[in-house]
């Protein structure tokens, strides 16, 4: 397949022709190329977007009523399930995460689709008390065009919520999705236009962040920005979009503690906290990245911990391994680099895994690694890895714990472990950030639940109804009809 955009249901290669090639992770070799967007090409795509909904909403796709844009999200959804295994094996190989994440992936977006098809019919305003005489009412429109950029850590399932979210309110998109993982998104819009979504309605351009993605942010045609990826990036997207006056919900990852009490169901905890890291080899914005034990049972857990990381292995997509290898060389220097400067520091190294007998020696391939009691102002506590890297901490009490947890500037998600149930709601009210789960934790999951963060983790809610919310106007309309004589 030639590289090239989406734009108005047609392939288009980049207006210069420029490409960019697609690096297979697990053995860092060239596989395919994407067209390299540009301005130019950015501009075409949100054209074509403003086509199908009209200057005045009253094109194409603004005057497909709810009713229908469900019945198209919901056959989406279906085809994304007919074709699951291609779909998750193009995922697979674009990002090095295992076939079985992938395909975990695959299923999450379906169940968006679902999620989103079904709400497209149940958002409606209010009427609202007033003066006598007048009726009041709200009514939730489409922002217009929103755009979409994507990490490369869950192509297909953040594509699923924004876009999926996006589509059901009315909205028409045009997607950047990462370098490093663009061929599921392109897959899916192609999908999109076979089950019946009209030209312009979904667009995407491919290429990297600063032209194609800085092209996006700043253009004045995007009425609403949806961006996850690092806090830099967000805050250059921010920017851009604030001169167009254009709303954004930044997702910008965490550094998520994982809270262990001494009265805890132990082994109920010890896989939920191992999977809430190693998952997707570490590169999930709301990775269970730090483990906070009470100091009476601190060393025995971290043992246990320590035993399950011995045996975690890191191999090919395709292979049976606990990890895939990281998405890119990037990323795998940035993650090498942190455990440079663990050693560094001096940090005691409580375990490590080990990559699998006959993994391509180029490829990108991470141990697991769990690094024991980080004093808090190490940069290993502080910052996020984006890696299979697990620090511990030991805490005194809960108000300890709670100090320790809010310490850092993320606040995303965070998991408590406890039997007391005062003690739950307690940690649950002061604990900084966007979802806290009791007795579990939910990396990345939950479609209907609202995700987002506090502080340096950004703000605005994506998921759940939550987030078609956010993907409207609400307008206010007031009727005067008069009085009876
Ligand atoms: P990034 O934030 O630079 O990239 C995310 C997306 O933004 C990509 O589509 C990229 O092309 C685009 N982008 C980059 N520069 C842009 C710009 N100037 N304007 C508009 N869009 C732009 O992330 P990265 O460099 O791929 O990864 C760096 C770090 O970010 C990682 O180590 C990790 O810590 C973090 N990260 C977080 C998430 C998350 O889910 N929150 C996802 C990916 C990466």
């Amino acid at each position: 397949m030639p590289a090239h955009h989406f734009i108005a249901n047609t392939r288009r290669p980049a207006s210069d022709d420029r490409t960019i090639p697609v690096i297979d992770p697990a053995d860092g070799q060239a596989f395919d190329r994407i067209a390299r967007g540009s301005a130019q090409d950015i501009d075409q795509a949100v054209r074509a977007a403003q086509a199908a909904m009209g200057e005045h909403f009253d094109g194409p796709w603004a005057l497909t009523c709810a009713r229908d844009r469900g019945r198209l999200l919901a056959a989406w959804g279906r085809a994304v399930l007919e074709h699951a295994d291609e779909l998750a094996g193009i995922e697979a190989r674009d990002t090095g995460k295992t076939l079985r994440t992938a395909r975990n992936d695959v299923l999450a977006l379906a169940r968006y689709f679902e999620y989103y098809a079904g709400a497209c019919d149940k958002l409606h305003g209010e009427t609202l008390p007033y003066d006598v005489g007048t009726l009041v009412m709200t009514v939730r429109e489409p922002h217009g065009v929103t755009g979409h950029i994507i990490p490369w850590n869950y192509p297909v399932q953040i594509f699923g919520r924004s876009v999926g979210a996006s589509l059901a309110a009315g909205n028409a998109c045009v997607v950047k999705p990462a370098e490093d993982a663009s061929l599921s998104t392109l897959y899916l819009a192609e999908m999109a236009a076979r089950v019946g979504f009209p030209p312009g309605a979904l667009n995407v351009v491919t290429g990297y962040g600063a032209e194609a993605g800085a092209a996006l942010s700043a253009h004045p045609g995007i009425r609403h920005i949806s961006f996850t990826g690092s806090t830099v990036t967000g805050q250059r997207v921010a920017e851009a979009a604030a001169r167009h006056h254009c709303p954004v919900v930044l997702e910008l990852g965490g550094k998520s503690p994982q809270i262990v009490f001494d009265d805890a169901d132990l082994d109920a905890a010890l896989p939920v906290i191992v999977n809430a890291i190693i998952q997707n080899s570490g590169q999930t914005c709301s990775a269970g990245s730090r483990l906070l034990v009470h100091e009476s049972i601190h060393d025995a857990f971290v043992e246990r911990v320590a035993e399950r990381f011995r045996a975690l292995r890191a191999g090919p997509p395709a292979s049976d391994a606990d990890l895939g290898p990281l998405v890119n060389r990037t990323q795998y220097e940035r993650v090498r680099a942190m455990l440079d400067t663990a050693r560094r520091e001096g940090l005691t190294e409580a375990a490590r895994g080990r990559i699998l007998d006959g993994a391509p020696p180029d490829g990108y391939y991470q141990e697991a690694v769990l690094l024991r009691a980080v004093p808090r102002d190490s940069v290993l506590a502080r910052e996020e890895i984006f890696g299979p890297v697990l620090i511990t901490q030991a805490f005194r009490d809960e108000a300890h714990a709670l100090e320790l947890a809010n310490s850092t500037d993320y606040g995303l998600v965070a998991g408590v472990w406890t039997r007391d149930g005062a003690r739950q709601l307690r940690m649950a009210r002061h604990l900084r950030c966007g979802q806290v789960f009791i007795n579990n934790y939910g990396a990345g999951g939950g479609v209907e639940l609202p995700f987002g963060g506090v502080k340096s983790s950004g703000h605005g809610r994506e998921k759940g109804f939550e987030a078609l919310l956010g993907f409207t106007a609400l307008k206010t309309v007031a009727i005067r009809y008069g009085r009876n004589a």
